[in-house]
């Protein structure tokens, strides 16, 4: 921690703060410089009680303390220089290979799951999305099939070999969904729901957070350090779009997080323009930019009829319109260094 001393300080003032820097267990660094002193105090911030405390405690004498180190350590890039790979059933996200996720944004019937996991597997995606657990902003919305949700996610894997992602909703249900999923999706909605990110780390599942509808990077990248401090190395990164205050998109997807999730940290990153958009005619868009910028892999909602959809029906694909996209992401994907 770095800590400012305010300008002409007198000396019994300056003592007593490094009095208490030392008794909090640090050592300190004193630096002199011609209008005030600042002091590096060495020590372990995990181990020892913050000095964040210093400005309260010494209001005269204290300006401002600053951390150096940062507050994620396991998803650091410090902590892993090289990109780090989660399997998925068969497949690897992180890698050589450019990974799509596709489906429907809920499970609704045995004939919609199938129909759709079939087209995709067809047009060249590897992994099922389909929620059998709701996130509903109204209870009187449709909340999801449940466990028969997830028996049809189970059924069209085997009959496709898709692997297979759903969201992962209560603590409750940790044991039942990973039992049926490959990939664990926590939502924007319980980002930030660390019980619930520890029960999801637990399971020994790959997690995929979304990001918070609010939530600022150093947040998410904190929050993703939940499932690597709970002993599960399987985190992928999400990005769904965050609330601003524009309204013809449903949110507004931020891409610069390719980059700095990329930069920061060493955990594949994938985009969800589907969420991020809210609107079919711009995903394809949003897929070839996220594509060209880096992005790990993406997840997209497709439908057999999007019109008649049960949840987010104004966002999804229709079949042909999944087929059409992946076929044009072919060049996007080569200029990428992928394949
Ligand atoms: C979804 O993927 O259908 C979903 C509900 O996602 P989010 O949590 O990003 O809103
Ligand atoms: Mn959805």
């Amino acid at each position: 921690m770095i800590i400012v001393l305010k300008p002409n300080l007198a000396k019994k003032d300056e003592r007593a703060v490094i009095a208490e820097i030392r008794k909090l267990g640090y050592k300190p660094h004193i630096m002199r410089g011609v209008a005030r002193t600042v002091i590096g105090a060495i020590g372990d911030e995990i181990t020892h009680a913050n000095l964040e405390t210093l400005t309260a405690q010494f209001p005269k004498a204290v300006e401002s303390v600053l951390p150096i180190q940062k507050r994620y350590r396991l998803v650091s890039r410090e902590a892993h220089p090289a990109n780090s790979y989660v399997r998925a059933g068969k497949q690897v996200i992180g890698g050589k290979k450019f990974q799509v996720m596709a489906g429907p944004c809920s499970v609704e019937s045995e004939k919609q799951l199938m129909t759709t996991a079939v087209a995709v597997a067809e047009a060249g995606a590897t992994i099922l999305r389909g929620g059998a657990f709701k996130p509903r902003t109204s209870p009187y919305e449709f909340q999801g099939l449940g466990e028969k949700g997830l028996k049809l996610l189970a059924k069209a894997r085997r009959e496709t070999g898709l692997a297979v992602i759903t969201e992962l909703l209560s603590e409750q249900h940790a044991e039942l969904v990973a039992e049926y999923a490959d990939i664990l999706q926590i939502g924007t909605r319980n980002a930030q729901n660390f019980q619930l990110l520890i029960a999801a780390a637990k399971t020994g599942k790959p997690v995929l957070l979304k990001r918070g509808l609010s939530m600022k990077i150093e947040e998410w990248l904190l929050a993703g350090e939940y499932i690597l401090a709970n002993e599960n190395p399987n985190l992928l990164f999400c990005e769904r779009g965050i609330r601003t205050f524009e309204t013809y998109t449903r949110n507004t997807l931020d891409l610069s997080t390719i980059p700095i999730i990329k930069r920061e940290s060493h955990c594949p990153i994938v985009i969800d323009p589907s969420q991020g958009a809210g609107r079919a005619d711009l995903v394809a868009t949003m897929c070839k930019g996220a594509v060209a910028m880096g992005a790990d892999a993406l997840l997209i909602e497709v439908h057999p009829n999007p019109a008649e959809a049960w949840s987010d029906g104004a966002q999804q694909l229709t079949l042909g319109g999944f087929k059409q996209l992946m076929n044009d992401l072919k060049p996007f994907i080569a200029a990428a260094g992928r394949e």
